[in-house]
């Protein structure tokens, strides 16, 4: 019975290595893999160090970064090996941005840029008016030409969605057409809020959680991400 149990658990994590989720009106991608799992379960452990933290937001940021990049288009070129000449391919087309939002999305670049090493990065600053709630954008720098590029929008934590609407309000507004959102941990309320703003905008994340506790954080999730990659509790 249990190695029946065992064995259907390989195979499942050989055939659904992401799932696509149906909760709110746009696609949600939870990326699913083994290795990245483990990496979440040390990630949420609240007595995991600063730089072990670090080092597995960059982990986990580059193999999320690996499946939101699956659908680059490709072109065929010849290729000649020691051996014989034969045919290879090449990313086709749309140049990459990566625009992560200030600041806890800063620690998602490392990853990324390992995978593309070349892409260009903007940054995004936002902070909560503390009488009225809303976004209100501080700084906003992208590279040139963001409406002919492919927008990887990274923050950790996709808790209220209020800083990630905000910010793709900002980055539609400068004309960036292609956008996606790459997060670490994403709660129910967040996917729905922004799937009603920008429907759109594919979600990738590694993990959705329960819910938002009174005080906007992410149940389980992981405390603060800001204040767990700087040091800053
Ligand atoms: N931002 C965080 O860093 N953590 C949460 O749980 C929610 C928002």
């Amino acid at each position: 019975m249990s190695a029946k149990k065992g064995s259907n658990r390989a195979e499942l994590a050989a055939n659904e290595v992401c799932v696509r989720k149906n909760i709110s009106k746009g696609e949600l991608v939870i990326v699913e893999h083994p290795l990245i799992k483990h990496k979440i379960a040390l990630l949420r452990n609240k007595d995991t160090r600063v730089n072990v933290f670090r080092d597995l937001v960059e982990e986990i940021s580059m193999l999320i970064g690996f499946e939101a990049t699956a659908d680059f288009p490709l072109y065929e070129v010849e290729v000649e090996t020691p051996i014989a000449k034969t045919f290879g391919h090449k990313i086709e087309g749309k140049k990459v941005a990566i625009v992560p939002i200030l600041r806890a999305g800063v620690s998602m670049i490392n990853g990324l840029l390992r995978l593309m090493p070349l892409a260009k990065i903007g940054h995004i600053g936002i902070y909560r008016n503390p009488d009225t709630f809303e976004p209100v954008e501080y700084f906003c720098k992208l590279p040139t030409s963001i409406s002919k590029r492919s927008v990887l929008l990274c923050d950790p934590m996709l808790a209220t969605g209020g800083s990630a609407i905000a910010a793709i309000d900002m980055i539609k507004k400068r004309g960036a057409q292609n956008i996606k959102l790459l997060c670490i941990i994403a709660a129910p309320e967040g996917v729905k809020a922004l799937h009603e703003r920008h429907p759109e905008v594919k979600i990738f994340t590694a993990a959705l959680d329960e819910r938002l506790n009174d005080h906007a954080y992410i149940v389980p999730g992981l405390g603060d991400a800001g204040d767990r990659i700087y040091g800053t509790m």
